[in-house]
Order: structure tokens, then C-alpha cells, then sequence
């Protein structure tokens, strides 16, 4: 491929289309100015006595204040988990898949409310909030609770029996939707629960024990208790905490294995991942863009299985380069509430200085960079979908997760060749094969060391999957009959 392919031509560049605004209405999800803890039931007052703001990604407004849990606070709402626990475990399963069932259709009642919060929360596109997040929150809470009272033939001959208390952490990226992914299965299995939301989106989280609680699940089976990374510390290393869940980067995941280490207690790790979406010369070229588009710049990137490394045969790579270049012209960035909106805001500052900065190393070892223009709004945290060619193996944007709207491409020219890139970083969640050949597929699949393998497909998600990481993307899977095992005596 040539250092930098040629600047469309106006003649190439697809139609421009004139859209009309069509803003979701904000209100719909009501914010108040501050909100407690959850804890025992209901909503109390910290005994930390701190508050942190959650902003709105897309403005930089505060959208409420948020109590921050201290380390008493943890260990009041362990203990309000450890009075529910007896209670919860022994009542007939019926009952519990009762709560879940209900969870499930309030949340499908609340799903445009929800969708909202989450959007002005996190910053993510409302049509993806609305469309993937929702449904996919309120499928997970059916799926367990169907599985509540069937254990016993999911696990046959084996008496399954809960842990007990479970602590879980989970990141910023899917605020509601990696909830329900933890709190489903382990209310199903008999577990109760405190759990910790990322400090940039914490109030979806809290919404959903609001919901819980409309729902008649007893107090103390599910608390929240949001707070930073301290708090979330505080929460893993509680003795009183049977097992941690948590989902987040591999640097915090080591972390909490080293502090886990000799405890005997079980962990499940849903880390970070750099996936590789690998393109042959026989795939079908417009649906191959449609998926890489849909790999990278979903939720602007900020995806744990995020296709961020591109690996296409050298003999198509020009053209389908050409045609991302045509595609990504289309795609419109801005206000996460327009439902015309594609690529929404970055969740906070932070992480947009995260991307900034690896940005910055890919063009500084050598990359070729492109951005389409486009304009981004004056207030609010944005990056533009990024390119890069030219990328090698050990350029830094070939490595490290960016967790931004941020394509790296590389070629290949055998499949041989093609499986030695893809597996060439320290992850492993998932990766993306494109090509007419079924025998290859299954051959693919069978190198890829990748928790998740998609064929001429991307981003597939069902609660009755199990999805879950390979070396450094760590280990446990969330769905499906594994997901369970997870919270399971002797079985996880
Ligand atoms: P992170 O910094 O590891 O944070 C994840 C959660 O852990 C947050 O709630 C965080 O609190 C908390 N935390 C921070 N330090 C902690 C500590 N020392 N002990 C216990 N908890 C601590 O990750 P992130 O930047 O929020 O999320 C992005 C990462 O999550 C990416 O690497 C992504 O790939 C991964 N992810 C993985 C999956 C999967 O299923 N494999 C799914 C989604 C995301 P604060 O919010 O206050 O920092
Ligand atoms: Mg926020």
C-alpha cells in the first residue's frame, strides 16, 4: 500500500446527505442534584460525607452529584448483602426468578428512560443506547431469570448452592447493560450482591436499584455503592466478600489478582482487548467495511472487544481503504441525543487525553494518519474516527488498547502470516474473520487465541453466549450456562 493513498477525488466522495436534527428529549430521564448510596433497600446518606459530580460528556455540565463510598460505607453494605444472603439462597428458586422477571419487564417498561440516562451519563450515541444497550439489559435479565429455577438440570447431580456475597466492579463503558450482565446472574444463582459503577457513570446503576426495589427484591440483595477506584478497592479486598466479578482494564485486573492471591476466594476478570478483524481477498467487500465500521467506531470505540486492528490481504488492501476512507465520510459525529448521531462523545477527559496521547505516539513512530473532516462541537470531549496505514507490529497503536475511535491497519499476505498478527499482542477477547470460505472460518477460529471469534459478522451479543477473554483479556465467561458456573459453588 502506498505511504498515504490518494485524497478523494469530489467525483468519489459518496452523497452528502442534509439530515434534520431529531433530538431525544432529555427530561425524559429525570436527574435530580444529588444521590445517595444504595444500600439495605434504600437510598442513604454516605457516612464518608464526600460527593462527586458525574458530568455530561457531550457538554461538560454536572449532571447530579453522587455519594462516594468510603470504606465504612463498603463495609456497611457488605454486611447489609451478608443479613440477605441466608434469606435469598434458601427461598424457593421460583421466587427469585419472580424478582428477575420483573426487573426485566420494568427495565423493558423504563427502556427509553434508561437509554437516556446512560446517553447523557456516558456520552453514547442514543440510537445505540436505544437499540443495542436496552434490549440487551432487559434480554439478560430474562435469560437468568429463567434460569433461576433450573438449576439443578443446568448442574445435574451436583446440589449447586451460591457463594454468598459478591462484590463487582464494572467500567464506564456500558454503564447499565455490564450491571445486568453481573447482577443477573448472580441474583439468579442465590448470590447477593454490592456493586460498584465507574465514577463517570454511576446513575444508571442506581436507577436499576430503584427498579430492583419497585420490583419487591427484598433489602440487601443488591447494593450500590458508587466511588472511584478507591472505593472499588475497598470493595474487592472486603473479607467479607465471597467472590469478585470484576470487569475493567488488565492493569486494575492484576491488581485485584495480586490482592486476591492466597484467599482462595473466586475472581472472574473481563479485561481489556486489542481484537483483529482479519480480511481475506474473497470476503464481501461492502459488508467487510459495514463490519470493520461497526468494529471500531461503535460506542467511539470505547468497547473492551473492539475491533481496533484491522488485517486485510495485501492483494485487496488499497481498494478496501479507499472504501473505508469513502465510508467513514458518512459517518456524523456530535450529540449523543440527535438520533441521526453515529460516533457520540468520549466518556471524560480523561480517557480523551488517553487517545490523544496514543494518537499522538502512532504519528510520531511513523503512521500514516487520516480523520474525514469533520466538525466537532466546541464543548464537550471528542475525537474524530481515525485511520492510521502504515502501521508496523510493534508501533504502540498495534499493541495498547486506545479505547477510542481509533483504527490501526496492518496487511498480511497468507493465512498463516494473517494468524501470527493477529495473535501478536498480549489480549485475547475477540476478533473478526471476513471471507467466503467456510473451511477457512472454522480454521481461523481454530487459531485465533480470542475468547470471541465472529465470521463475516461483528459485535454479536446474546445472554446465552458466553463471552469472556484469553491471556491477558483475563478469564470466567459472563452468559450463557459458563456465566452461571461462575457464581456457583466449586464450579466457577
Ligand atoms: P478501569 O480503570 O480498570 O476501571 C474499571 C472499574 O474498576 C471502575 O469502576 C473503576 O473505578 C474501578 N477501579 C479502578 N481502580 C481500582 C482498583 N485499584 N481496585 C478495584 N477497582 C478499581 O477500567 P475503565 O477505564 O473504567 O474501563 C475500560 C476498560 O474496561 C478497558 O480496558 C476495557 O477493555 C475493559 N472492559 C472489558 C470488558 C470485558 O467484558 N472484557 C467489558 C467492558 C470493558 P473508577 O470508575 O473510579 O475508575
Ligand atoms: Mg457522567
Amino acid at each position: 500500500m502506498s505511504a498515504d493513498q490518494p485524497v478523494l477525488a469530489d467525483s468519489e466522495s459518496p452523497p452528502r446527505w442534509e439530515y434534520q436534527e431529531s433530538r431525544e428529549n432529555p427530561s425524559l430521564a429525570a436527574v435530580r442534584d444529588r444521590y445517595g448510596l444504595w444500600i439495605d433497600g434504600g437510598e442513604v446518606e454516605p457516612l464518608s460525607q464526600k460527593w462527586f459530580p458525574s458530568i455530561e460528556p457531550a457538554t461538560e455540565d454536572h449532571l447530579a452529584m453522587v455519594a462516594e463510598a468510603g470504606s465504612s460505607d463498603v463495609d456497611r453494605a457488605v454486611r447489609s448483602a451478608r443479613d440477605a444472603a441466608g434469606d435469598w439462597a434458601t427461598r424457593p428458586a421460583g421466587d427469585r426468578a419472580k424478582f428477575l422477571f420483573r426487573i426485566a419487564r420494568l427495565i423493558q417498561e423504563r427502556s427509553r428512560e434508561l437509554a437516556v440516562l446512560d446517553t447523557r451519563d456516558g456520552g453514547k450515541p442514543i440510537r445505540e443506547a436505544r437499540d443495542i444497550d436496552l434490549p440487551l439489559v432487559a434480554a439478560h435479565f430474562f435469560y437468568h431469570a429463567g434460569w433461576a429455577d433450573k438449576l439443578d438440570y443446568a448442574f445435574a447431580g451436583v446440589n449447586p448452592q451460591p457463594l454468598g456475597v459478591v462484590g463487582q466492579v464494572i467500567p464506564w463503558n456500558f454503564p447499565l447493560l455490564m450491571a445486568a450482565w453481573k447482577v443477573a446472574p448472580a441474583l439468579a444463582t442465590g448470590n447477593t450482591v454490592v456493586l460498584k459503577p465507574a465514577e463517570t457513570t454511576p446513575l444508571s446503576a442506581l436507577r436499576l436499584a430503584e427498579i430492583a426495589a419497585d420490583a419487591g427484591l427484598p433489602p440487601g440483595v443488591l447494593n450500590v455503592i458508587p466511588g472511584a477506584g478507591r472505593t472499588g478497592a475497598d470493595l474487592v479486598s472486603h473479607r467479607g466478600v465471597d467472590k469478585v466479578a470484576f470487569t475493567g482494564s488488565t492493569e486494575v485486573g492484576k491488581q485485584i489478582r495480586r490482592r486476591l492471591a492466597g484467599t482462595g476466594k473466586p475472581l472472574t476478570l473481563e479485561l481489556g482487548g486489542k481484537g483483529a478483524h482479519v480480511v481475506f481477498e474473497d470476503a464481501p467487500m461492502d459488508q467487510a467495511v459495514e463490519g470493520v465500521v461497526n468494529g471500531i467506531f461503535f460506542n467511539q470505540g470505547q468497547v473492551c472487544c473492539a475491533g481496533s486492528r484491522l488485517l486485510v490481504q495485501e492483494s485487496v488492501a488499497a481498494d478496501f481503504v479507499q472504501r473505508l476512507r469513502r465510508r467513514l465520510l458518512t459517518l456524523r459525529v456530535g450529540d449523543p441525543l440527535d438520533k441521526n448521531t453515529d460516533v457520540g462523545a468520549i466518556n471524560s477527559a480523561a480517557q480523551l487525553e488517553k487517545i490523544t496521547g496514543l494518537v499522538e505516539a502512532g504519528r510520531s513512530e511513523g503512521a500514516q494518519i487520516y480523520q474525514p473532516p469533520c466538525q466537532l462541537p466546541d464543548r464537550g470531549y471528542w475525537f474524530p474516527p481515525t485511520l492510521f496505514t502504515e502501521v508496523s507490529q510493534s508501533h504502540r497503536i498495534a499493541q495498547e488498547e486506545i479505547f477510542g475511535p481509533v483504527l490501526s491497519i496492518l496487511t498480511f499476505r497468507t493465512p498463516t502470516e494473517a494468524v501470527e498478527r493477529a495473535n501478536n499482542t498480549p489480549y485475547g477477547l475477540a476478533s473478526g474473520v471476513w471471507t467466503a470460505k467456510g473451511s477457512r472460518i472454522l480454521w481461523m477460529a481454530d487459531q485465533l487465541a480470542s475468547g470471541v471469534v465472529w465470521a463475516n459478522t461483528y459485535n454479536q451479543f446474546d445472554p446465552a453466549s458466553p463471552f469472556g477473554g484469553v491471556k491477558e483479556s483475563g478469564f470466567g465467561r459472563e452468559g450463557g450456562r459458563h456465566g452461571l458456573a461462575a457464581y456457583l459453588k466449586g464450579m466457577g
